[in-house]
Parts: C-alpha cells; sequence; structure tokens
C-alpha cells in the first residue's frame, strides 16, 4: 500500500535544505557535500514512509529497539539507517544486523564487540562515527579527548568496523551561536585525524552554524516531523 504523500514533510524537508544551502554558500561550501539524517525517533513507521516519499533518504535513530521494527518494515534497499543514540553493549548485537551506520561509538571496549559481533555476521563493512565529548559532560556518552587516540588507533586494525568520522551532542544552548566553539574544536580534530572525515553535527536549532564549521552530517528532527511523539 502507498502511503500518501505528506504535504507538511514536504515542504519542512525543502525548508531545511534551502537553509542548509544558504548557510553553506555563506561560507562557500558545496551544499551537495552535506547529507540530511531525517530524525525519525518516536514517530510511526506510516510518517518514515511519508517521508521517504518527500524525499528523505537517511533516518537516525537513537533506540535499536524502536528502530527495528521501522527497518524491518522500511528496509535498506532506498534508506539508510543510522543509529545516534548511545548504544548498550546488550544490543549491540541487534545494532550490528539493522543500522548501516552507528554514530555513537564512545568506547574501545564497544568498539572490540562491535568488531567481533561484524566477524561472526559475517558482515563485511560497518561504518562507525566516534561521538565525542568536548563539554566533559558526565551524564553524557561519549569519548573525551584524551581518550579518542586510543579508540582512534584501534579502529585502524579492525577488519569490519570502517571509521568514518566524528559525531557531537554539544550541550544545549538557547542561543546557537553558544554552540560554535564545539563545532569548530571537533573540525580541528577531524582535520587532525582524518582529514577528510564526516563531522555529524547540528540539530535542528543550531545546524546553520554547524554547516558553517563543516558539518558533512546533519541530524534534524522537530524541523521535519514536528514535535516529537509522546511516549505511549
Ligand atoms: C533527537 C536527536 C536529534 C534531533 O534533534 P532535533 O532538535 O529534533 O532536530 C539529533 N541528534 C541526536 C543525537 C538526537 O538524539
Amino acid at each position: 500500500m502507498q502511503a500518501k504523500p505528506n504535504n507538511y514533510l514536504r515542504e519542512n524537508l525543502a525548508e531545511v535544505r534551502r537553509n542548509i544551502e544558504r548557510a553553506a554558500k555563506k561560507v562557500s561550501r558545496n551544499p551537495n557535500e552535506i547529507k540530511l539524517i531525517a530524525v525519525s525517533k518516536t514517530h510511526p513507521t506510516e510518517i518514515l514512509r511519508s517521508a521517504v516519499e518527500a524525499g528523505a533518504s537517511v533516518f537516525g535513530e537513537n533506540k535499536v529497539q524502536e528502530a527495528e521494527s521501522k527497518i524491518l518494515e522500511i528496509g535498506r534497499e532506498t534508506v539508510e539507517w543510522h543509529l545516534i543514540g548511545h548504544l548498550q553493549s546488550n544490543k549491540a548485537r541487534k545494532a550490528v544486523k539493522l543500522f548501516d551506520c552507528i554514530q555513537t561509538l564512545d568506547s574501545v571496549e564497544l568498539a572490540i564487540k562491535l568488531e567481533r559481533i561484524c566477524i561472526e555476521e559475517e558482515r563485511e563493512n560497518l561504518s562507525v562515527l566516534a561521538q565525542v565529548d568536548l563539554a566533559n559532560e558526565a551524564t553524557k556518552s561519549g569519548v573525551s579527548e584524551k581518550d579518542l587516540p586510543y579508540l582512534i588507533k584501534f579502529l585502524q586494525t579492525c577488519e569490519c568496523l570502517k571509521f568514518k568520522g566524528l559525531m557531537i551532542i554539544p550541550p544545549f544552548f538557547e542561543d546557537a551561536e553558544k554552540v560554535r566553539p564545539f563545532f569548530q574544536r571537533l573540525r580541528e580534530i577531524r582535520d587532525e585525524i582524518l582529514p577528510n572525515g564526516e563531522l555529524s553535527m547540528g540539530m535542528s536549532h543550531d545546524f546553520e552554524v554547524a554547516v558553517e564549521e563543516g558539518a558533512t552530517l546533519v541530524r534534524i528532527g522537530t524541523a521535519i516531523f514536528g514535535e516529537r511523539q509522546p511516549k505511549v
């Protein structure tokens, strides 16, 4: 059955793309270098189907369990799925089977486990980003800048895990300008360790700043789908 195209999704996607383009032009970047990840957490599969019809091609989900049914229903032929939430070790196997990219790799232990599972499951290519915590926020996941080199060193020895770049969830500031230093620092680190690597940064309220600072993946939920659905 065909889902009805949702006009508001089409309009929101178009507006976000226009804003990405404007921010890119401002700093003379090619807007085509920036991939839009539609963060679909809490929204039901029908809405995701409409988003696919409206042109979304990459989804971001933050919980393995919640993503599973959506991925199984929509499939992986036409869309890509990124895990953007913390990955618990006991969900690692499921995540390996479901996702195209794990953006939240935050420890050597988790990397060891993912690599082992990839070998067991004969998954030859799993893209991963290292999630970096630049604010030393104890409540958040992410590898510290100090521990990042160890993680990267290990990733360079992996056969299956493909290290693609860095991701950050900076502290929340109402004023997006206050987030700019975090984006700038992440970019500097990326330039040192993986010059053409991905930079996953920017959400609905600060993606223009992130694009100005070099984001190659922006993770946008609310500006596409509207407010998140309450838990049922
Ligand atoms: C929910 C979420 C987003 C999207 O947030 P919006 O403000 O709705 O755009 C982006 N990144 C991560 C890691 C998230 O958990």
